[in-house]
């Protein structure tokens, strides 16, 4: 009996093993299998601009990667027009069909931002991931059809998605849609089921928070909501392709890696790409669909705020936001009233006068030494932006530069004394908030959560007299303030300012008094919150008044000093992930044998040789722009731009009204990167042509006078544009012809570590016409 017991055992034991062996043998996401795509896309291929031949080999790459794992179907869906530009881009799309019509999407965009960009982020991540999502469902169960989409054109402006989800014929079957935009989640992944004021509905975001911490047990999912707010405030400025799916209701999820990332530089390379987060993705993608292939509650989008604490979501709904910003209205009101009477019970000295604009002064010797302190910085060490790499420590600089500013301002009040009434600055305070708070409320509520919230703080820290409550509440309100004015992707703001190669020195203190001016009089509230707090107590809060003599400065002081020294000796500038930018561009006339060259550097030249046409070009120093005139005019005549004139000139109506058809050829050596033509007209300018955005219809025009037609990327070396105008005597047209080229048409001779270089040659064409004086051929209209 035992026997039989223990074999009984033993092959119930075996019985199991293969049981876990069939399940284990589903097939996984593959982060080897993944990565192949990505060095195919990144390596193999390039950067892929929208409508680049290399945008059209991952299409192609992408399509038969589908069809080779057994999507039933698989092609390109071609896309001739973009944002108004003549394109050949598309999508890759790949269709694996279910026991039913349902469909549940998986997208990536597979262009990338530039000719120079390799995109391995952005998000040649996110396509490889979608490519192999098709793999492993290709071998799984399921009974919702799943579409993979690789799109075109996202980095123009979501051209692809928008397209397909006007164009494709099954749209209305489309139950889900899951995004993955940039898959490099080895830090974090963020969350992001908005567009422009409408998110995804709440079950998909809540599934999306439990697959990825309870069912797959990873961490590091995160939604910055202030971001969030602003983007969406903005009018969905940074999104990705689901916007399209949302905004036609479609429930639509996107998820992306650390923005804090080199996206849409040339540092977005394999190099810098640490795989690792490509199983993130691709996994929480694959609990989605596994979640949702029975269906999903509802096809809908929601409004509503998510807010995180640690790993879990607080939905909070709309109605609860304006009852929210109304409470700290009201509340803002009962203050004022208080404050009003308190007033009244104050006995007044003598009346100190311009209180509210010294400290407005004051205030802003404050800012200035908080903003001066990094360029101070940088001029010292020889950086224009010296925070590029390590923005943290420079903040911290600020701030304590910041402290000595402040340390000044009150030395400056002992001799321009403020105000010792207390209620004008609360008044002043509740009053600056309420203004916010009404004005942000035209976006929405969400928006005007964050300055209601600071109100709110604030009316009870001037309510309230005891004094530990209150500094909390009124830190609570400068902290809440704090969050949205550096909200979570400041970082990429700051990004797009250092690549900035402004170099007039006006423009440069432009640049400084913008963010000095505008950061004093948005702290202007929460200054006179306090000042109002600081005056109705008998506490020297914050050691303000003890801080006021010398020693305290002393105290202050050492810190920045040290600090500084460390920065220098610690931190470079620029790294293997932050580079500077420089830029050469060589402009030409068509035909002419001249031309200039123009360099551009977003960090100073600091002894940046080139040799350029032959000549050797030294730029030295604090200076990052250049102007030279190549000795060798060689290359200039890259591109030329001819005009014909039809005989079909003629007369319509009575010489009043003439078609005047023209026919354009631009003639290139190489493939152009982008080429433009525009017409302008002092008259309303009607035309037609086959390049026409809208086809077959009137010209779509900037304005009524202007008509541009561009191409991009890569279109032929030789392009045919017949236009036909509608024209009154005497009207005339500007034709002009901007044909640009990424490399010099001169041959150049430049390196710099750390330094990307951008090379550019623009040449351009101009012609004037109008009714030709004797048409050639003139057919009046027959009455
Ligand atoms: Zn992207």
């Amino acid at each position: 009996v035992e026997i039989v017991t223990v074999a009984r055992a033993i092959l119930l034991s075996l019985l199991v093993f293969c049981a876990v062996l069939v399940g284990s043998g589903e097939p996984q996401f593959s982060t080897d299998s993944a990565y192949a795509s990505l060095r195919t896309l990144v390596a193999d291929i390039g950067p892929r601009p929208m409508g680049s031949p290399a945008e059209q080999r991952t299409l192609q790459f992408a399509a038969d990667k589908f069809k080779e794992f057994g999507c039933q179907e698989a092609y390109v869906m071609p896309m001739t027009v973009a944002a108004q530009v003549n394109t050949s881009s598309g999508i890759a799309v790949g269709v694996l069909k279910g026991s039913t019509g349902r469909i549940i999407l998986i997208g990536g965009h597979c262009d990338s931002a530039g000719p120079d960009i390799p995109g391995a982020n952005d998000d040649g991540s996110g396509a490889a991931c979608v490519i192999e999502l098709a793999r492993v469902l290709s071998q799984r169960k399921h009974e919702s059809t799943i579409v993979f989409c690789c799109w075109g054109g996202e980095e123009e402006g979501l051209r692809g998605s928008t397209y397909f989800v006007d164009h494709f014929d099954r749209i209305d079957s489309v139950a889900l849609m899951i995004q993955l935009d940039m898959a490099d989640g080895a830090s974090y992944l963020e969350i992001d089921p908005d567009y422009n004021g409408i998110k995804a509905p709440q079950w998909l975001t809540q599934a999306a928070y439990t697959s990825f911490y309870s069912d797959l047990g990873y961490r590091g999912m995160i939604y910055p909501t202030a971001s969030a707010t602003i983007n969406s405030a903005l009018g969905g400025a940074t999104g990705s392709d689901h916007d399209a799916f949302l905004q036609k209701g479609i429930p639509a999820i996107d998820f992306t890696s650390d923005v804090d990332y080199p996206i849409h530089t040339p540092q977005d390379n394999l190099e810098n790409f640490s795989p690792a987060g490509l199983k993130k993705s691709g996994d929480l993608a694959l609990r989605l669909v596994e979640r949702f292939d029975a269906g999903v509650p509802s096809r809908e989008t929601a409004k509503y705020m998510i807010v995180q604490f640690g790993i879990k979501p607080f939905f909070i709904q709309h109605r609860v936001l304006w009852i929210m910003v109304g409470i700290a209205l009201v509340l803002a009101i009962l203050a004022l009233i208080v404050l009003r009477d308190r007033s009244k019970r104050t006995e007044h000295g003598h009346r100190i006068r311009w209180s509210s604009i010294k400290l407005i002064v004051f205030v802003l010797i404050i800012q200035t030494c908080i903003w001066m302190s990094e360029t101070l910085f940088g001029f010292v060490t020889g950086y224009r932006f010296p925070w590029v790499n390590g923005f943290g420590y420079f903040a911290l600089l600020g701030l304590l530069s910041g402290i000595v500013g402040l340390w000044f301002a009150l030395k400056c009040e002992r001799i321009f004394p403020i105000s010792k009434d207390p209620f004008g600055f609360g008044r002043r305070s509740l009053i600056g908030l309420t203004v916010l708070t009404l004005f942000a409320s035209l976006t929405g509520p969400e928006l005007a959560l964050f300055p209601a919230l600071s109100l709110l703080f604030m009316a009870l820290a001037l309510l309230i007299k005891s004094t530990v409550p209150r500094v909390l509440f009124w830190l609570a309100s400068l902290g809440v303030f704090v969050r949205l004015i550096f909200f979570e992707e400041f970082g990429l703001i700051l990004r797009s300012i250092s690549e900035n190669t402004v170099h007039t020195a006006l423009s440069l203190i432009g640049y400084e008094a913008a963010f000095i001016v505008g950061f004093t009089l948005i702290s202007m509230p929460f200054v006179y919150g306090f000042v109002a707090i600081y005056r109705d107590g008998s506490t020297d809060l914050f050691w303000i008044n003890r801080f006021r003599t010398q020693r305290g400065l002393t105290l202050v002081f050492i810190p920045p000093v040290l600090l500084s020294g460390v920065l220098y000796f610690v931190r470079p500038s620029y790294d293997q992930k932050w580079y500077s930018i420089l830029r050469i561009e060589q402009r030409a006339s068509a035909g002419a044998d001249s031309s200039v060259v123009k360099i551009t550097s977003s960090e100073y030249f600091n002894d940046f040789v080139l040799s350029l046409g032959g000549k050797t070009i030294e730029l030295n120093g604090r200076e990052n722009f250049a102007e030279i005139s190549p000795d060798k005019p060689s290359g200039v005549a890259w591109s030329v731009c001819e005009t014909r004139i039809d005989s079909s000139a003629r007369s319509v109506d009575r010489d009043s009204l003439w078609i005047v058809t023209r026919t354009l050829l631009v003639h290139s050596v190489r493939r152009p990167l982008r080429v433009e033509v525009r017409y302008t007209s002092d008259k309303t300018l009607a035309m037609n042509s086959p390049w026409a955005y809208k086809r077959g219809g009137r010209f779509e025009s900037e304005s009524d006078t202007v008509g541009v037609f561009t191409w991009y990327a890569f279109p032929d070396t030789l392009l045919k544009v017949p236009v036909t105008f509608s024209l009154v005597k005497n009207q005339k047209v500007c034709e002009m012809v901007d044909v640009t080229f990424d490399t010099l048409a001169c041959p150049v001779q430049a390196s710099r570590p750390m330094t990307n270089i951008r090379l550019r040659t623009i040449v351009t064409a101009r012609h004037e016409f109008g009714v030709p004086p004797s048409p050639v051929a003139q057919m009046p209209e027959t009455p």
